[in-house]
């Protein structure tokens, strides 16, 4: 290994999970912290901690230069970014390259193909790679009113630059498009600084089915299997699992080559996911985007490969080889992955910052635990509000799903909102259970969970 320390571009779970990482390997860690987060668990569990900046994360965590310069005084050959803030910022990833760190992921050219997911969806075209029937960039109203005539409704507004859900917005039909043009502009402009919009067809019953691929500096590139993420609300993931069994077998083959395809094309390098959406009417798949990073629900991969993907990131990103080839990923057993995040699902999963008075999660056999939360921690405001990440697996998917729902169950937090009775009540259901469910069921049956609308 010739990477003997690693600077941590983040914070929250992901800034613990890759100090541990670390530290199996013999590496030695530093955290990058905002002054909201000297005290936090990251803070304390690395070898070292530099602050960056203030609370607000475009002070702290999105400022390359304070980054770069704590990386740079403390003799860190690399920097790992997590995910969000800088982890796919093209900019960043060339400005370490520029100095000589190792930035823990693809190179800048890989990151910058991908990031605008417009041009993602060209090339995955060039590569034989099916995407939802859609257009190129739309302009304005009036070419979107045209190109809306040739899809036909429902269809989706997205952003070129979009990320974590936002700048999409649904189109029923012709007399929502201009609203939903002028506000999806707008959220992309706010969130992204480019308002560029595309549209694709609505799949009106779909899977979320993703990719986890990896490549090397050889031009190897493999896949471990896929995540099945539908369970979402307002198209941002609430539970993720792995295998997709919901999935035939044959077509799941089909989506994992179509990846491996992708990536090899491009001789990306490092962890990447490629995401897909399976139309369940017509046993069809679809490219939608790929993420050039470590993603949040890795961990069910881990658990059903047994492969550590942030340690194989840090081998790879060292100039290590794969180390294994495809035939030697075996997938075993089930996993079941649930966000717990500070929110308040009773005033529209308003976030709850604050003070945890009472911590206490539940301690069981195939139970892992990704969190930075301790009883007495102070939930800054300033942040997202992904408190944990309670992962189970079993043996199948009915023994994962039963462990889950007793797990949450035993979760005890006091002194801010969560939204375990939520998760509660979404894998106690019966579609839950049976798998007879599409990434909008969230959207059709919160009803009997919130019955007060
Ligand atoms: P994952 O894709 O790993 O399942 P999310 O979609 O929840 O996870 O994204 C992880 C984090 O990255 C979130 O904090 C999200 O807001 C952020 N994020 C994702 N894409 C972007 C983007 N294009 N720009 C800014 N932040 C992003
Ligand atoms: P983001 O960059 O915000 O993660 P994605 O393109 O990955 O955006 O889409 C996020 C989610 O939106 C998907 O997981 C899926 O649930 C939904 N979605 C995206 N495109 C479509 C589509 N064409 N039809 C139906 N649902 C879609
Ligand atoms: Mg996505």
């Amino acid at each position: 290994m010739s990477l003997k320390r690693v600077l941590i571009a983040n914070r929250g779970e992901i800034a613990v999970r890759v100090i541990k990482a670390c530290r199996a390997m013999g590496i030695e860690s530093v955290v990058a912290v905002s002054k909201a987060d000297t005290d936090s668990a990251a803070a304390h569990l690395a070898d070292r901690s530099v602050c960056i900046g203030p609370p607000r994360a475009g002070d702290s965590y999105l400022n390359q230069n304070a980054i770069l310069a704590a990386a740079l005084g403390t003799k860190s050959d690399a920097i790992h970014p997590g995910y969000g803030f800088l982890a796919e910022n093209p900019r960043f990833v060339r400005a370490c390259e520029d100095h000589g760190i190792t930035f823990v992921g693809p190179s800048s050219s890989s990151v910058e193909m991908m990031g605008n997911k417009l041009a993602a969806r060209e090339l995955a075209v060039s590569y034989g790679v099916p995407v939802v029937p859609g257009s190129p960039r739309v302009k304005d109203l009036k070419e979107a009113g045209t190109t809306a005539e040739k899809i036909g409704y429902p269809l989706l507004f997205k952003a070129a630059a979009g990320g974590g859900g936002r700048g999409i917005r649904i189109v029923n039909s012709k007399g929502e498009l201009e609203a939903a043009f002028t506000n999806a502009s707008a959220e992309a402009e706010a969130a992204f600084g480019d308002s560029t919009l595309y549209m694709e067809r609505y799949v009106v019953s779909g899977r979320h089915i993703e990719i986890q691929v990896f490549g090397d500096s050889f031009g190897n590139a493999i896949h471990f299997g896929e995540r099945d993420c539908s369970m979402q609300r307002r198209y941002q993931k609430i539970i993720e699992e792995a295998p997709g069994v919901m999935v035939p077998e044959d077509t799941r083959k089909k989506i994992r080559a179509a990846a491996v395809e992708l990536v090899q094309g491009i001789s990306y390098e490092n962890a990447g996911t490629v995401e897909f959406i399976y139309d369940i009417d017509r046993d069809e798949f679809y490219f939608l985007e790929m993420n050039t990073r470590i993603q949040v629900e890795h961990p069910v991969t881990e658990l059903v490969t047994g492969v550590d993907l942030v340690q194989l990131q840090l081998r790879v990103a060292s100039g290590e080889s794969l180390g294994l080839s495809q035939d030697e990923v075996a997938l075993s057993g089930h996993a079941i992955e649930c966000r717990i995040n500070a929110e308040s699902p009773q005033r529209s999963f308003h976030p709850s910052p604050g003070r945890i008075t009472r911590w206490r999660p539940p301690e069981m056999e195939g139970l892992r635990l990704d969190s930075h939360c301790f009883e007495g921690y102070l939930v800054p405001p300033f942040y997202d509000s992904l408190l944990a990440k309670m992962i189970v697996s079993g043996k199948d998917r009915t023994e994962a799903l039963e462990k889950t729902r007793v797990a949450l169950l035993k979760f005890e937090v006091e002194g801010i909102e969560t939204n375990i009775s939520f998760l509660s009540f979404l894998t106690s259901e019966p579609d839950f259970k049976s798998g007879n469910y599409n990434t909008r069921w969230v959207e059709q049956n919160i009803g009997r969970f919130l019955p007060q609308g």
